[in-house]
């Protein structure tokens, strides 16, 4: 049976990842059965507003120790009491859902809730069509307050049920229950010198530990600051890799810790498209343009790219405030760059996560021509009357023309980590992936 859950945490404490795993704990030590594989964490569609903290879903194949509808109830009720006690339902934006798919459930099922996972990855879904389907196949499944967590509990159940994306793992170190909450009472104790160790010993197979682009780095990325029970988490390419580098790292006493299979890191939330029409609010795309103006940076520290596709000016594309570092190499691109833009698209902006220059335009000026005998710059003749040398009196048409060198290259460039939405692929992985290709 798969089991997908949603929608149980909080933006300060509580955390999805964490509820999860100590309900397949749990489960497991209540004699229930056992957990076939890995534990998934799905990210899902990022521009959704009404998200909370990080819009994951959790779930895991379970292998019940019998098979019959009493027992199935019991299990049902053992989880849904887990996820009712321990979600912070008193939060707003939570509205915990959880399914419960059994593998008499059919292929028509799969086949739905495959495409279900892509969209609520990529699109928007209302609450009704997660309501439909749990009708429509008779699904047990928890619903609270206004249920939006069905929408997740739904969508992980789908990625579970047809393996084959893109996956990448994190391996999420949790803390003692005592320690979570406020940091100025109990701040997270975690070594940054292990961390960096564990990240030069395990990059690129993993990413996302340490920022070395901050002001203030070597900045660890991978500690989190809120009040939630994570105490760190270390993104990479295989559970191996990951567990690796976490033995590494020197911290407080790690009450448990969880690998999780993962969609993040994968640019599964951007749709490639040809033209800026097919631009919808809350989806995420990847298309490609021409600037058409010097990049313009506005009150808040937002550096603004206006690009134009074959047809028409693209939304502003905007290179927000905390991406650092990214901000400057977007300040260097000139009219007529060709480039390709990643991001979501928002408020009528598209918010740049990566950017690949795929041509650069000669950086060309005009000034007034050189003296070809005294090699003193011309002065004008006036107007309409060409350059003159007050030296010699050498006469000249026209300005001249130089180019001056782009201090930029063709090429991805990417936000920092700390400025990384969860799905974003990292160009450490996108450079594994092309090397592999090559291979081949
Ligand atoms: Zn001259």
């Amino acid at each position: 049976m798969f089991i997908g859950m949603d929608d149980t945490d909080s933006n300060e404490r509580m955390c999805t990842t964490y509820l999860a795993a100590l309900i397949a704990r749990d489960l497991e030590a209540a004699g229930f059965g056992s957990v076939s594989g890995d534990l998934h964490l799905i990210r899902l569609n990022p521009s959704i507003p009404y998200k909370t903290r990080g819009n994951a879903a959790l779930g895991f194949e379970f292998l019940p120790a019998e098979d019959t509808a009493e027992f199935r109830n019991r299990l049902i009720s053992f989880v849904s009491e887990k996820i009712a006690e321990s979600a912070e339902t008193g939060c707003e934006k939570t509205n915990p859902g959880a399914v419960f798919i059994f593998e008499d459930a059919g292929s028509e099922l799969k086949e739905r809730l495959d495409s279900f996972f892509k969209k609520a990855v990529t699109d928007v879904i209302e609450i009704t069509e997660a309501e439909q389907i749990v009708s429509a196949y008779s699904i047990p499944h928890l619903s609270l307050k206004n249920g939006r967590g069905l929408i997740g509990a739904l969508a992980v159940c789908g990625a579970m049920m047809n393996p084959g994306w893109d996956c990448t793992y994190e391996y999420l170190a949790y803390r003692d229950p005592v320690r979570w909450g406020d940091q100025s009472v109990s701040p997270r104790v975690v070594d940054t010198d292990s961390l960096i160790a564990a990240d030069q010993a395990t990059s690129p197979g993993t990413w996302d530990t340490i920022d070395y682009s901050e002001k203030k780095y070597p900045f660890p990325v991978c500690v989190p600051s809120s009040g939630d029970p994570v105490l760190f988490g270390i993104r990479g390419e295989s559970p191996e890799i990951v567990r690796t580098a976490a033995e590494m790292v020197v911290s407080e006493p790690v009450y448990f810790s969880q690998i999780f299979k993962t969609n993040q890191g994968t640019d599964a939330h951007l749709l490639p498209i040809q033209s800026a029409a097919e631009m919808i609010p809350l989806h995420s795309y990847i298309l490609e343009g021409t600037v058409v103006r010097e990049v313009q940076t506005n009150e808040g520290g937002h550096d603004i790219l206006v690009l134009a596709d074959d047809y028409e000016n693209l939304p502003e594309c905007a290179a927000f405030e905390p991406t650092g570092n990214f901000r400057k190499i977007i300040r260097k691109l000139i009219p007529g760059d060709k480039v390709a833009v990643y991001g979501s698209f928002k408020n009528n902006t598209l918010n740049l996560e990566k950017i690949e220059i795929l041509f650069l335009a000669p950086d060309i000026s005009f000034e007034n021509p050189i003296c070809p005998v005294c090699q003193k710059r011309m002065k004008s003749a006036g107007k309409g009357q060409g350059f003159r040398c007050r030296t010699c009196k050498t006469k000249s048409e026209n300005k001249a023309e130089t180019a001056a060198v782009r201090k930029i290259n063709i090429g991805f460039y990417e936000v920092p980590p700390s400025a990384r939405r969860h799905l974003s692929k990292p160009l450490i992985r996108m450079n594994n992936h092309d090397k592999s290709e090559n291979e081949e």
